[in-house]
């Protein structure tokens, strides 16, 4: 499957935001949104970046690019995603988010189970997790709620688990997830849902870019 292969800091002087795409050096001064807040490039300095002066299609792009930096995800599967979010029959914006938000790899970073989205969906590949006692490798899978995803047993002795055991605590928890950090394990106690999570983009210019 193909990859992003973009440099992770210049995606967020693109879109002018933090996307937290390089674990824990994101919030630290090393981080290139603190001295290179513009867009790359020669131009760069003079546009500033995030697109701020951009109107209608614009704003529908970026925004759709945006999301799909923060999930790490290609166009091919992002718009499959689009697909299945307005074929059914709730809000297509609400289901949107919930594919996205609902993604395995996404949920192993919102645990705390990895320290950006582009490491827990490696983990993930390498077999570390299981999602209701069975082990699971696509990064992709969605989870459902009641799901439980724990830590293979032989990899909780790996190194880098551990380190992220131990500095989950600093996770902002999302209402829909539970960790119990006695078992260490995960539990999906409901869904994401757009009323109390803010995602970092815009997603009705998502559907209107898409639906154009
Ligand atoms: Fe983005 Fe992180 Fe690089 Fe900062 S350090 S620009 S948040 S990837």
């Amino acid at each position: 499957m193909g990859r992003n292969l973009d440099p992770q800091c210049k995606q967020c002087r693109r879109e002018g935001l933090r996307l937290f795409l390089k674990g824990d050096r994101c919030n630290t001064q090393k981080c290139a949104m603190v001295k290179r807040n513009f867009a790359p490039g020669v131009h760069g300095p003079k546009q500033g970046s995030g697109g701020a002066s951009l109107t209608g299609y614009g704003v529908q792009l970026r925004a759709k690019q945006k999301a799909k930096r923060v999930y790490n995800i290609l166009e091919a599967q992002f718009a499959k995603y689009y697909e299945k979010a307005v074929s059914k029959r709730g809000n297509s914006e609400d289901e949107l988010f919930r594919l996205l938000e609902c993604r395995l790899d996404n949920v192993i970073y919102r645990l705390g189970l990895g320290s950006s989205r582009r490491q827990a969906r490696q983990l993930v590949n390498h077999g570390h997790f299981q999602v209701n006692g069975k082990k699971v490798t696509i990064p992709s899978f969605q989870v459902k709620i009641n799901d439980v995803i724990s830590i293979k047993e032989k990899s909780k002795k790996s190194p880098i688990l551990q380190q992220l055991l131990e500095t989950r605590q600093n996770k902002e928890p999302v209402d829909w997830l539970d960790f119990d950090a006695k078992e260490e394990t995960g539990k999906v106690t409901g869904m994401p849902s757009l009323e109390k999570q803010k995602p970092a983009f815009d997603i009705k210019a998502i559907i209107e870019f898409y639906s154009r």
